[in-house]
């Protein structure tokens, strides 16, 4: 009797632990849903539906300041927290060698590009990043350095206060393609923030391409690329065409021979 259903509404046949799996099952397929902001959820739910699901709870990062970095949000995952280079490679898949300075992650000059061990797609990443002061050089060769997504897609990372080069190399540029919206460079030596959104390209299982890489920046709080349809990977002097590659790949820091500082760089990677 323990084992059987009561309620006369149920088929007192079927066992208690069915109808417990079945409700078990709903309620973990339920969990299991995409992200609950896609077009399709507006047909999935009713208005203003009170069974829909809740968002996850977090806590959202702290802001940085001039003097100290902020903390990421606790659904992140923290790619530099001041501390070590646990999380990077250099180009031959060596720890990397670029030095840690006062909480910063500071290039080393000729010690090559450095990636993350982890492989990422769409994602918001958050990156902070100072320039040598004083300033030395000039054009493209003060205080460059460079993000790039999936390791082919470069935001410029550049001493751009009143520092002139061509616009689609300045600070804050999809390099070689799309000049940013403003310049919102603060001057060097002070920590400056990029917020991106970035949604890699799509390919077919031909290698044609679907749909291209999209990306999104904040430099300081301000828009600077507004869903940016990149033309293909970062080149200089010219702009190749997209060559299929998978659905996630490092993020690469670049060395262009420049001490550029770095720090709390974090990524949350976003579903479909
Ligand atoms: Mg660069």
């Amino acid at each position: 009797m323990s084992d059987r259903i009561s309620f006369e509404r149920l088929n007192p046949e079927i066992p208690m632990r069915t109808y417990f799996f079945a409700v078990a099952f709903l309620l973990t397929a339920n969990l299991a849903l995409p992200a609950d902001n896609a077009k399709d959820s507006l047909t999935r739910w009713k208005i203003s539906d009170r069974s829909r699901p809740a968002p996850p709870v977090i806590t959202p990062a702290t802001p940085s300041t001039q003097p100290s970095a902020g903390k990421a949000p606790s659904d992140a995952t923290v790619l530099f927290d001041g501390k070590d280079l646990s999380k990077w490679l250099n180009g031959r898949g060596g720890p990397a060698e670029w030095k840690v300075v006062n909480g910063a992650l500071e290039v080393a000059p000729g010690k090559g590009d450095i990636h993350t061990a982890q492989a990422f797609g769409d994602c918001q990443l958050h990156v902070e990043w100072a320039e040598p002061n004083p300033p030395h050089g000039k054009d493209q060769d003060r205080g460059n350095s460079g993000i790039y997504l999936m390791s082919k897609y470069e935001l410029q990372v550049l001493d751009s206060y009143e520092n002139k080069t061509y616009a689609d190399g300045q600070a804050g540029a999809i390099y070689a393609q799309f000049p940013p919206l403003v310049n919102a460079c603060l001057p060097p030596g002070q920590w400056q923030t990029y917020d991106i959104v970035f949604h890699g390209p799509r390919f077919a299982p031909d290698g044609k391409l679907l749909r291209p890489a999209r990306e999104t920046v904040l430099q300081n709080g301000v828009l600077v690329q507004d869903a940016t349809e990149l033309t293909g990977p970062t080149d200089y002097m010219k702009r190749p065409p997209y060559t299929p590659h998978p659905a996630k790949m490092p993020l690469l820091l670049q060395d262009h021979d420049q001490p550029v500082r770095f720090r709390n760089i974090w990524i949350r990677e976003l579903s479909e």
